[in-house]
């Protein structure tokens, strides 16, 4: 079985959990906070502020930014884009995608604007950039603020700058089958100081010195046995990544009679997932079953057709998000992969409309 995700945890990750386990200082902590510096370097941020998982730091962002009204959410995405802005006490409007790049289309945007929208939220779907000019052009237009989903896309570029460092704030997640892992985890990245202190402070009761609530605030720290791992991880994020893309590329190039993934001139892909489309989906996925060849469908329902959402907010039609819905198929791209499996996925793939 060649599995959809792996996630690789090494000797580094082991001592530093090791280290931490043995002194006792088990919440926050000092991995924790070299973590944040260490992913704010990285992206090119002034701030980063970790927090229990990649939904909360959406939450967090949306919440602390004062917002009011609507939120542009793309359809096409995993449903916790869309429950942020729900739990943080704004509408989401969503909004079609690009059909070859899976972001969220600005034509489809801008028609949604409203007099009511205060904020946009770009997701950097499987790892591939917004088009974050184009982005940026529509906030500035509409005085919009801009939070990036950037939970699928550590390390991906736009015109050589790292997503996340774009909008008023970033958020990442670090679930086990994201570029790089804590467990569970997510981060918060900004260039607003005062932002970044009130997530800071929000995160830890509201507290500013010991026992003194100034704001509120609940408990959304991570442990620093999450720290760890993180911090250890940082060490190969570079090279997990080149890893993908030239598991990627050697997949474009071998691959046939499906649609591979597109990676615009503007962008580094960082192939969270590499997701690529077919019309006979069903045939591929019984291939892929009987070849033992991990896969997954991200997302066979789009956003503004799931249960709930329908129950809010009514139905909504998105002709070009319902058809990728019924179309796309994600394949393992994950850096353990050896050259024999990757052959094996060619191999089915290729093969999968022969008995
Ligand atoms: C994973 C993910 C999230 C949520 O992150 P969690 O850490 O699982 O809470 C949000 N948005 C997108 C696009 C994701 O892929």
């Amino acid at each position: 079985m060649i599995p959809i995700a792996k996630p690789i945890i090494g000797e580094k990750e082991k001592k530093l959990v090791m280290e931490v386990i043995e002194s006792g200082m088990l919440v926050q902590g000092k991995y924790v906070q070299e973590f944040e510096e260490k992913f704010a370097e990285y992206l090119g941020v002034k701030n980063c502020v970790a927090v229990t998982n990649g939904t909360q730091a959406l939450i967090c962002a949306l919440k602390l930014m004062d917002l009011k009204g609507e939120v542009l959410v793309p359809s096409f995405s995993f449903i916790a884009s869309a429950n942020a802005v729900i739990e943080a006490g704004l509408k989401p409007v969503f909004v079609e995608v690009d059909k070859e790049t899976f972001c969220i289309n600005l034509y489809d945007a801008e028609k949604k604007v409203s007099n009511k929208t205060c904020a946009i939220m770009p997701v950097h779907l499987f790892g591939h950039s917004c088009q974050m000019l184009e982005v940026n052009e529509l906030a500035e237009n509409y005085s919009l603020k801009i939070i990036e989903d950037a939970c699928q896309a550590h390390g991906a570029e736009f015109k050589g700058k790292k997503v996340g460092s774009f909008g008023d704030a970033g958020a990442f997640s670090f679930y086990p089958t994201k570029n790089i892992t804590m467990g569970e985890g997510g981060v918060i990245s900004t260039n607003d100081d005062a932002l970044a202190e009130k997530i800071r402070v929000y995160r830890n009761q509201g507290m500013v010195k010991r026992y003194h609530h100034d704001a509120f605030g609940l408990n959304f720290r991570i442990t620093n046995i999450a720290g760890a791992i993180g911090l250890g991880q940082m060490d190969k994020i570079e090279e997990f990544i080149e890893k993908r893309r030239k598991n990627a590329e050697y997949l474009n190039k071998g691959l046939e009679g499906v649609q591979t993934p597109v990676e615009k001139e503007w962008c580094r892909h960082s192939y969270n997932q590499y997701t690529i489309k077919t019309n006979e989906r069903e045939l591929l996925e019984k291939k892929l079953i009987e070849k033992q060849i991990g896969h997954m469908i991200y997302y066979p329902i789009p956003i503004h057709q799931q249960k709930i959402i329908e129950e809010i907010y009514g139905k909504n039609s998105m002709p070009v998000t319902e058809k990728l819905a019924k179309e796309v198929i994600s394949l393992p791209v994950h850096p353990a992969l050896t050259k024999e499996q990757l052959d094996e996925i060619i191999e089915a793939v290729n093969g999968f409309r022969n008995k």
